[in-house]
């Protein structure tokens, strides 16, 4: 088994209106904690555009709740909410599991009917692995060209390397 494999997101999609939104809840999910920034837009961009809204409608549509859980500070939070008015946890910490356990709770569901969606493997997707909910990998919308970025997604693609390669051939040992 690849040494990768506690990162391996359940599902993945090339961007989040890729997301097969019925889906997840066939699947039982009722609440859908989202990350923003290079997920729903990019890192530069303050407020939602069409496809962020088009998605969020979706999830109305089909019932699904959902609540941003973002890394990144209240100004940027509350902007990009403004006219939306979901619930959400800013400086969240992921992967820590204070956000996502949070926003659980406000909405009474259970693991088995919670899914995260965001971009990144060591903070989005390992934080919804270990809280024990269902995840969903994006790519990135838009690179942020820092070194700190280059570096840790050099150690990203690795993983999503190891996953993609599992996803081909679900017998690798
Ligand atoms: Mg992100």
């Amino acid at each position: 088994m690849s040494i990768y494999k506690r990162f391996y997101p359940e599902y993945s999609f090339e961007k989040v209106t890729d997301i097969d939104v019925e889906g997840m809840k066939n699947k039982g999910i009722k609440l859908v904690l989202l990350d923003i920034d290079n997920t729903l837009v990019p890192y530069t961009s303050p407020d939602p555009d069409e496809q962020a809204l088009s998605f969020l409608q979706k999830l109305r549509d089909n019932g699904i709740g959902f609540a941003f859980v973002s890394n990144n500070g209240r100004e940027r939070v509350d902007r990009f909410n403004k006219d939306i008015g979901a619930d959400f946890v800013c400086r969240a910490k992921k992967p820590l599991l204070y956000g996502i356990n949070k926003m659980m709770k406000l909405h009474g569901v259970t693991k088995a009917e919670t899914a995260l969606i965001g971009d990144q493997i060591f903070t989005d997707i390992w934080g919804g692995k270990r809280a024990g909910i269902t995840t969903y990998l994006v790519s990135p919308i838009k690179e942020v060209d820092t070194l700190f970025f280059k570096f840790k997604r050099r150690y990203e693609k690795k993983v999503i390397k190891s996953y993609n390669k599992y996803k081909q051939n679900k017998g690798e040992c």
